[in-house]
């Protein structure tokens, strides 16, 4: 198991727990109710944490999190695109294929 996100802001974890949802991939939630105890505790411990269950799953769930963390795009209002190999139908801040790795355009493959 793998610590994939941390924080107070409790849009910000919906987000990515719905992206999450949508793509099943298994994940805990930890600190989930402790939004009371602010103040008596550290604010480490305020903080939600979503880990990850399966190491397998960990590089995909990185880059939900860094598509919904990227400025200026709104995972609501963003246009989706289908994928012209599968017919997958992906969110508008990713650049590759969830299901198949396709590209979003064939023009700019490459490694980062
Ligand atoms: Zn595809």
């Amino acid at each position: 198991m793998r610590k994939l996100y941390a924080s107070d802001d409790r849009f910000l974890l919906q987000s990515v727990r719905s992206e999450l949802d949508a793509r099943n991939i298994p994940y805990l939630v930890k600190n989930e109710f402790a939004g009371g105890a602010v103040g008596e505790l550290p604010w480490q411990d305020t903080q939600q944490e979503i880990w990850v269950v399966d190491e397998q799953w960990f590089a995909k769930a990185t880059a939900i999190v860094d598509g919904l963390m990227e400025p200026g795009v709104s995972p609501n209002s963003a246009q989706e695109w289908r994928c012209p190999r599968c017919r997958e139908m992906n969110g508008a801040a990713f650049d590759y294929c969830w299901q198949c790795e396709e590209p979003r355009t064939g023009s700019h493959v490459q490694n980062s």
